[in-house]
């Protein structure tokens, strides 16, 4: 049986005990119809949820990004409302338009929902449902957890991410839980490279807030979905919403995350011109300042010097785009450094 169409998202049960499916409708704009948003909530039943913290974790924000909507749509499947004390909110595909299209924006309204928050009730389709995250959604959980990938554009090591956070209380209780899904990084990025955000806007609500990259080329990485998928698991029981403690996920390694941050807009490097990029570095690897980290080629003259690109830093090369075509003005490579972070 598939789950329950619901026409009115105001009409959603949030405190409902138990664990309930459903798809959201919201209408077309062009025809009709409706993009059904797969939304799974579950109140669970053990115990007191009293002091408990919901939590909600996003697939397919962008719908070419795979192992966030895997991990989260098991996780609709496999958590037990017996053993789940609180709130968890899971919605697999955010985008579901973009998700079917395997396409990183909606191709209903050409927007990106990943820069569509706050939203609006009355906007185009992308913009609906983000405001129906922003003011039914977020106000049931204090945790929110959005699981990208790099799509068909940047190429990534493994990582949790999360912007700048002023306040030290608030970024350490972060910088704690983004370990949790024991990725080999965690990444601090700037927030000035775009504005809407999901995680903009659970960050200025003050939620504990978690992003990451969690594979790249529009596959399924099977460590990124395990990181997911686990990590959200051992987010429920670092808050005590899942019974146990948190564990270790990636057992070929014995180090901790590595946090590093790239916090100045000068570490994410266009491409200068259009070109076949020739990378030269691997993803997470260390470079030093003048490295070379690749080569741009020009088949319009096969006899052309490529162009050489250099690391204006040394670093960690956490991001690297990795489709052949490069076009000029594409962030074509981020170098992080290490930072000093209790986790
Ligand atoms: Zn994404």
């Amino acid at each position: 049986m598939t789950p329950p169409v619901i026409y009115d998202p105001a009409g959603i049960d949030f405190d409902r005990p138990g664990k309930h499916h459903y798809n959201v409708a919201f209408h077309l704009d062009s025809s009709w119809g409706y993009s059904l948003v797969p939304l799974t909530v579950i109140n669970g039943q053990r115990g007191s949820s009293a002091g408990s913290r919901g939590v909600v974790a996003f697939g397919g924000t962008h719908g070419n990004e795979w192992e966030g909507q895997v991990a989260v749509k098991r996780l609709c499947r496999d958590l037990d409302p017996a053993e789940i004390s609180g709130c968890v909110i899971l919605i697999p595909q955010l985008s579901q338009s973009a998700c079917v299209a395997n396409t990183r924006i909606s191709p209903l309204d050409g927007v990106n929902m990943n820069r569509a928050f706050p939203g609006s009730p009355r906007g185009t389709i992308s913009y609906r449902i983000s405001n129906f995250v922003k003011t039914r959604v977020f106000p049931k959980v204090q945790v929110v957890l959005d699981i990208h990938s790099g799509g068909n554009e940047g190429g990534f090591p493994i990582c949790t991410s999360f912007h700048p956070i002023p306040d030290p209380k608030l970024r350490a209780e972060i910088a704690e839980v983004a370990a949790l899904f024991d990725t080999p990084f965690i990444m601090i990025y700037s927030s000035q490279m775009a504005s809407g955000l999901l995680t903009d806007e659970a960050e200025a609500e003050r939620k504990v807030t978690i992003g990451g990259e969690f594979g790249f080329g529009e596959s399924v990485n099977r460590w990124g979905t395990l990181h997911a998928y686990e990590g959200i698991k051992n987010v429920l029981r670092h808050y005590r919403m899942l019974p146990g403690k948190p564990v270790k996920i990636d057992r070929r390694r014995s180090t901790r995350p590595r946090v590093v941050q790239a916090p100045n807009l000068e570490d994410y490097v266009p491409c200068p011109r259009d070109g076949i990029w020739e990378p030269l570095v691997d993803l997470g690897g260390e470079v030093k300042q003048g490295d070379l980290l690749g080569r741009l080629h020009d088949f319009g003259d096969h006899t052309a010097e490529p162009l050489e690109l250099r690391a204006h830093r040394t670093g960690v090369v956490l991001m690297m785009h990795f489709p052949a075509e490069s076009a000029k003005g594409v962030t074509l490579y981020v170098i992080a450094e290490d930072v000093q972070e209790k986790t």
